[in-house]
């Protein structure tokens, strides 16, 4: 168990060194850790239209027309891009607010928070850190203990159904 931890630990400290080396080159380049990595291309061959725009354009669903909004069913939301295991239903309440909501996240860093200026508001994206899709923002109004509300996109989500 402690070589794994080690393993990965060294796994980790050589990406963000490789990525730090790469944005010299490239100042454009994201300084997250996103070991999932596909060219434009192969983002658009994988995804839907609107997958493409909401996971890698930034885009937002439009309001209580998602496929989870108000799904209940016991399992797993994974990353609509990549299949990490993002939520459970166990951390998914009822917000009202148009989109599926969780109170927090699967643990071991799977979604990674970046500050977002667009539309004149000072908001926080939530992405994934695997693939570096948006998957939606966060907010401190939760009204369970956690006090958080991450409003994600249902285009951004897949579901696993428990057995
Ligand atoms: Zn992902």
């Amino acid at each position: 168990m402690r070589i794994i931890q080690l393993i990965l630990l060294l796994f980790i400290f050589t990406a963000s060194v490789s990525c730090a080396q790469e944005k010299k080159d490239n100042q454009d380049m994201k300084s997250e850790i996103t070991p999932y990595q596909l060219s434009d291309e192969e983002w658009r061959k994988k995804l839907s239209e609107e997958e493409y725009h909401v996971l890698r354009e930034k885009g937002t669903e439009r309001p209580f027309t998602g496929k989870f909004n108000m799904h209940k069913e016991k399992g797993i939301y994974v990353c609509g891009g990549c299949g990490a295991e993002l939520f459970t239903s166990e951390m998914k309440f009822d917000s009202h607010c148009g989109w599926p909501s969780f109170d927090r996240e699967i643990a071991g860093g799977k979604v990674i928070q970046k500050e977002d200026r667009s539309h004149g508001m000072i908001r926080t994206e939530i992405l994934c850190a695997n693939c570096g899709s948006h998957l939606g923002h966060i907010f401190d109004d939760g009204p369970t203990e956690t006090g958080l509300r991450y409003c994600v996109n249902s285009v951004s989500l897949d579901f696993k159904k428990e057995e």
